[in-house]
């Protein structure tokens, strides 16, 4: 048997500059001196951004800017390559033909003056697949034999542009077609990432931070040993540094507990974009390419068995709505009509609680979303308020919700006192309390600001790792 392929994907800051490309490039040959490895490559660091930029300039007719945007672009990678060349002595050659075609899909924008879903997509796939050139290149200066490989031609996706979802049943064997033959021959392909093509061979995009998912498809029609994502921190950490400087590194995370984690805030990773890899039981690996030597996280569906609380995390923006009435008890159905009501306006309901005497509702929605639910929810309890069977409905702004995350507080007694206890020391009042059955998350809503103070001392209590 073939020794399996890891997956290394770069984010835009990893490939920021020549200097960022070598460095990745070393990472890669190192990589590959244990084992087959497929490289994913990001757009350089804001060049998507720039790319749409353009785009929507010439929609408005405004085409200097967008040819600007272009020459900025074009000069990028042209000194890219040359600091690539520098740092390697070997000649890098920048192939600008690309940016030909960029130069006219803007012409036929500001042309027409309209920006389809789908000519946004043909201009913002330009990124990687300018990218993805370099990286190679810059392996083959090193002496690792690689090759560019444009996914338009294995990643099969619907036609959403914008957002397009792969077709895994024609996508996985043109996956293993293309790359199988070039990893046993010792080849290291760099994949571009972010892109993909319709049915009716149209460029589509994967939603923005795309890389991560094309990486996450690979992994997966690969049976990856693993999907390294180098990016621009550490891993994933105990709590956000920003509250808790002390915060520490988790070095392994299950799946559940990352996707928690992410849920509540942390911006681990943007957990649907790698479900693929999930699924297929691929570990992700979250490594800092500034700081190599670090071990980084490893999400995986082992995670780290047996210990209680293992991150805290808070989100900010949310509103606390709240039905009271002593004629709400004993009356069923209430509850589904308030689910039915936020379903129906397209709310999404974050947590929720409601206490055994069934006086009181409550639901932590987006701040955004205030408004148009308390309409709606007056609306539906039109007749129940009349009759003073319900107070009506408040809300209050601005509420944080705080969570406790760790696989290993399921079954572990006294976790919640644990929780509450170092809350109310730190002095903070604590509106709405859930606890869901996978028992590996505690939530709470508090006000905003108490929000710091929350996590903080919540965050004493634990363990370090
Ligand atoms: N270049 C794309 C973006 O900026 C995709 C990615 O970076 O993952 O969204
Ligand atoms: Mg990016």
């Amino acid at each position: 048997m073939s020794k399996p392929i890891s997956v290394h994907k770069f984010g835009g800051t990893s490939l920021g500059s020549a200097e960022r490309i070598v460095s990745a490039a070393r990472l890669l040959q190192k990589a590959a001196a244990r084992g087959p490895v497929v490289a994913v490559a990001s757009a350089m660091g804001g060049v998507t951004d720039v790319l749409l930029q353009a785009a929507r300039d010439a929609e408005r007719g405004r085409l200097a800017p967008a040819r600007t945007a272009v020459e900025a672009i074009r000069q990028r990678h042209l000194e890219a390559a040359q600091g690539i060349s520098e740092a390697t002595g070997k000649a890098v050659e920048f192939d600008g033909k690309l940016l030909a075609e960029l130069t006219t899909a803007l012409a036929g924008i500001s042309m027409l003056r309209e920006r389809t879903p789908r000519i946004t997509d043909l201009v913002s796939s330009f990124g990687e697949r300018l990218s993805a050139p370099l990286v190679s290149a810059a392996l083959s200066a090193l002496g690792v034999p690689s090759r560019p490989v444009d996914a338009r031609t294995m990643i099969v996706t619907d036609d959403r542009h914008g957002a397009a979802q792969c077709d895994r049943k024609k996508s996985d064997p043109r996956i293993r077609r293309a790359l199988q033959p070039l990893t046993a021959k010792g080849v290291l392909p760099v994949v571009t990432g972010f892109v993909g093509r319709s049915p009716s061979g149209e460029t589509t995009t994967l939603g923005r931070s795309g890389s991560d998912t094309t990486a996450a498809l690979l992994g997966a029609a690969l049976h990856a040993s693993e999907v390294v994502i180098w990016t621009d921190v550490d891993g994933v950490l105990s709590a956000d540094p920003r509250i808790v400087p002390n915060a520490h590194l988790l070095r392994r995370l299950s799946y559940r507990e990352a996707a928690e984690m992410t849920y509540f805030g942390a911006k681990v990773l943007h957990f649907p974009a790698v479900l693929p890899a999930i699924a297929a039981g691929v570990p992700l690996v979250i490594r800092n390419s500034f700081a190599p030597k670090g071990p980084g996280t490893t999400i995986s569906a082992k995670g780290n068995p047996g210990r209680g609380i293992r991150a805290v995390t808070a989100i900010s923006g949310m509103c606390l709505i709240s039905l009271d009435g002593g004629g709400m008890a004993g009356i069923p159905g209430i509850a589904a009509r308030v689910f039915g009501t936020t379903a129906r306006i397209g709310v999404s309901v974050v947590m929720f609680s409601q206490a055994s005497s069934e006086q009181n509702i409550a639901l932590l929605i987006p701040e955004a979303d205030r408004a148009r639910t308390v309409a709606a929810l007056d609306q539906e309890f039109r007749y129940e308020r009349l009759t003073g069977a319900m107070d009506g409905v408040k809300a209050r702004v601005p509420i944080a919700i705080v969570a406790a995350v760790g696989d290993g507080m399921r079954g572990t007694k006294g976790v919640a006192a644990t929780v509450f206890d170092a809350v109310a020391r730190a002095g903070v009042n604590v509106e709405v309390i859930a606890q869901g059955s996978s028992e590996c998350n505690i939530s709470f809503a508090v006000d905003e600001g108490d929000r710091a103070a929350a996590v903080r001392a919540l965050h004493e209590t634990l363990a370090a790792e």
